[in-house]
């Protein structure tokens, strides 16, 4: 059992080595581990693969948490890898406590979906566009309207500061609107496709 795992602390928005105190290796060789940040005492829960050096000693990966919030949000299959990977970024940006950046991430994803579903505009403009398309609603433009302001908040100079809190909603909001967009539109396509096979089905 390894003594020590580097896992992101939310708390202390950094990388911390921590203090292992119990693991569980799974038949997959993923393992879970309970630990405790050196700094702050919070308990963090996560899991690690263990891989082989060079030398044929097992060495521990840096960790994912599970808990409290989860490093890596899931991030559906549906969205296109780009904004995935920006999404993602934003995500290790706040961890590491730099908000301003994940802001702006947040502000580029948005811009490579109103690029992908109604073309090259000012994202500004582009949200405009996607309402009057109908590509999302009143509550989604509303949200997406929050994070275009704070992204201008982070990517200019200014005398206002991203926040933690801020960070963190502006994302919460870029995952709703791509989920809202790709995943679920993704899935309710699906379904009805299904639903008119059966139905095709059932009347021959
Ligand atoms: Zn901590």
């Amino acid at each position: 059992m390894p003594s020590e795992i580097v896992v992101d602390c939310p708390h202390c928005a950094v990388r911390v080595k921590a203090k292992v105190n119990t693991t569980i290796t799974n038949a997959d060789h993923n393992t879970y581990f309970l630990a405790q940040c050196p700094s702050c005492h919070s308990p963090l829960f996560g899991y690690t693969s263990p891989y082989q050096d060079e030398w044929g000693n097992w060495v521990l990966d840096t960790a994912e948490r599970l808990w409290p919030t989860p490093s890596v949000a899931e991030i559906g299959p549906a969205i296109p890898e780009a904004a995935r990977c920006d999404i993602r970024d934003a995500q290790k940006c706040i961890s590491h406590g730099i908000h301003s950046a994940a802001a702006v991430l947040c502000g580029r994803a948005l811009e490579r979906l109103i690029k992908e579903k109604v073309g090259n505009h000012t994202i500004s403009k582009g949200l405009v566009e996607l309402k009057a398309q109908e590509v999302i609603d009143q509550r989604l433009f509303d949200w997406a309207e929050a994070l275009r302001k704070e992204r201008n908040i982070g990517a200019h100079a200014s005398d206002e500061d991203t926040t933690k809190e801020n960070a963190q909603d502006i994302l919460d909001f870029t995952v709703a609107i791509f989920d809202y967009v790709y995943t679920l539109s993704d899935k309710y396509e699906k379904y009805i496709a299904r639903k008119s096979a059966t139905s095709a089905k059932t009347t021959d």
